[in-house]
C-alpha cells in the first residue's frame, strides 16, 4: 500500500479524481496532513465517512510506528525509535534549547516590570529552539569508522514520505504542548547526499506554503562530502544550510577514518565548497568530532586553519566558513576516545588565532545514545 506522505499534491489530486471526488478534496487532505498533522483517516472529520474508509483502504497513514522513546535526564532531548512498514527501524531526535518553562527568572522579571509588557523583541518568543535531527537512510554505506550508523552498514533508502513523517511526528508532539519545530538538521542516520532525490523532495514538501510551510533556511544538511552532490546542490541554489563532515586535515588521516575520502579527497571537497560559497554567498560549516590523540592535535588544527584560509579567504580577509567541533561520542564498534576539555579549548584557540571561527558544540543526549553518530535504529 502506498504511504500517504509519499504522494505529492498532484498525485493525491489524481488519486481522488479517480475515486470520483472533486479535486479540492486533495487540498483538504493536504491541510489535514501538513497543517494539523493528522495521521489517521478518522481525524478528517470534514470528509465523508465513506471517503475516509476509501482512504484507509488505499493509503497507509501510519508511515512510522513509534516503538520506544528515550528521554534524557534533563528532559531536553527525546529520541524516538520508529518501525517502518517493512520492519526496518530508524531513529529521530528532538532537542530543546532555552525552554521557557525553565527560565523562571525571565518570567518573574517580566511580571515585575511596571508596564507588564515584554520588550517588543521578546514578544511572541514563547519558546526556545526546538531542533529535530532526522534520518535519511536505514544504516549508511559510507562506513565512517567512528559512527554507529556506519558500523551497521547500508540497509535501504528512506522514501520522501518516511523522511517527512519524522518531522510530522514531532510537529504533532510539540503542537500538543503549544510548541513548534524551529530547526531541522539532516544529521541522523544515513548520508543525505546518497539519497539526494528523496531528501530534497522531503525538504520541498515541508517547505510547501500550502502545507507545513517550513522555511528552507531552517534546514541544515550535513554530508560526508560527496562532491558531485555538493555541485548539484550548488546548481540548485538551495537556501538550505550546508555542513561538511571533515574531521581531518590531511588525506591519509581522513581516509583512515572516512573511507569515502579515497574517492573524494579533501582538496576536491574544499574546491566544491568554494564554488558553493561563491555561487550562493552562503557560509559552510565544517564538522569535526575530536578524537583523543588522533585528530585533536595542534598540528591538525594548524593544518586545518591553513587549508581553510587558503580555500576561503577573500580580499577582505573574511572567511565564509566556520568549524564546529564536538568531542567524539562513544560507539560500540570504535575504540577511539573523546578528547579532553583542555584540548578542545586549545584546538579552538589555534583556529581562532588563525582567524577561523570555531564553535564547540554541546554534546546532547549521549547517555540515551541520541548524540551525533550514535543512532542505530536497533529494535531490541
Ligand atoms: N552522513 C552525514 C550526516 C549524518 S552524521 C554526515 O556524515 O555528515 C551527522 C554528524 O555526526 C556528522 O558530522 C558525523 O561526522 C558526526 N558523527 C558521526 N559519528 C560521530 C561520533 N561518534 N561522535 C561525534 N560525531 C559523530
Ligand atoms: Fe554515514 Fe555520516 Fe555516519 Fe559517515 S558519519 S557513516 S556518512 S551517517
Amino acid at each position: 500500500m502506498r504511504l500517504i506522505h509519499d504522494l505529492p499534491l498532484p498525485a493525491l489530486t489524481s488519486f481522488l479524481v479517480e475515486l470520483g471526488e472533486p479535486a479540492y478534496r486533495a487540498q483538504q487532505i493536504w491541510q489535514g496532513l501538513y497543517q494539523h498533522f493528522y495521521n489517521s483517516p478518522d481525524q478528517f472529520t470534514n470528509l465523508s465517512i465513506s471517503l475516509r474508509a476509501k482512504l484507509a483502504e488505499n493509503l497507509q497513514f501510519e508511515v512510522l510506528t513509534p516503538i520506544s522513546q528515550l528521554v534524557s535526564s534533563d528532559k531536553q532531548t527525546i529520541k524516538t525509535l520508529f518501525r517502518l512498514h517493512d520492519g526496518q527501524a530508524i531513529e529521530a531526535v528532538l532537542m530543546r534549547y532555552g525552554d521557557p518553562a525553565s527560565s523562571e527568572a525571565e518570567r518573574s522579571r517580566d511580571a515585575a516590570s511596571t508596564t507588564g509588557l515584554r520588550p517588543y523583541a521578546q514578544r511572541g518568543r514563547k519558546q526556545g529552539r526546538r531542533t529535530l535531527c532526522i534520518s535519511t537512510q536505514v544504516g549508511c554505506a559510507m562506513g565512517c569508522v567512528f559512527c554507529a550508523t556506519g558500523q551497521m552498514g547500508f540497509r535501504r533508502q528512506l522514501s520522501c514520505g518516511e523522511i517527512v513523517a519524522q518531522v510530522m511526528y514531532y510537529a504533532r508532539l510539540l503542537d500538543a504542548q503549544g510548541e513548534k519545530v524551529t530547526n531541522v538538521v539532516v544529521m541522523g542516520m544515513g548520508e543525505p547526499f546518497h539519497n539526494y532525490d528523496n531528501t530534497m523532495a522531503a525538504i520541498d514538501r515541508l517547505n510547501d506554503p500550502q502545507g507545513y510551510n517550513f522555511g528552507a533556511r531552517r534546514f541544515t544538511i550535513s554530508t560526508v562530502g560527496l562532491v558531485p552532490a555538493i555541485r548539484r546542490f550548488t546548481r540548485e541554489r538551495r537556501q538550505v544550510n550546508l555542513a561538511i563532515s571533515l574531521h581531518a586535515a590531511d588525506d591519509a588521516l581522513r581516509s583512515s577514518m572516512l573511507p569515502v575520502n579515497k574517492k573524494y579527497p579533501i582538496d576536491e571537497i574544499l574546491a566544491a565548497c568554494r564554488e558553493y560559497i561563491s555561487a550562493t554567498g552562503r557560509r559552510v560549516s565544517f564538522e569535526w568530532a575530536l578524537i583523543r590523540d588522533i585528530n585533536d592535535t595542534p598540528e591538525q588544527a594548524r593544518m586545518l586553519a591553513t587549508k581553510l584560509r587558503g580555500s576561503f579567504g577573500d580580499a577582505q580577509h573574511r572567511l565564509l566558513c566556520h568549524v564546529n567541533v564536538i568531542p567524539l561520542n562513544p560507539t560500540q564498534g570504535y575504540p577511539g576516545q573523546p578528547t579532553t576539555r583542555h584540548r578542545v579549548e586549545k584546538f579552538k584557540e589555534i583556529l581562532e588565532h588563525a582567524g577561523v571561527a570555531c564553535t564547540i558544540r554541546l554534546r546532547r543526549g549521549v547517555k540515551i545514545r541520541a548524540g551525533c553518530g550514535q543512532l542505530v535504529g536497533c529494535v531490541d
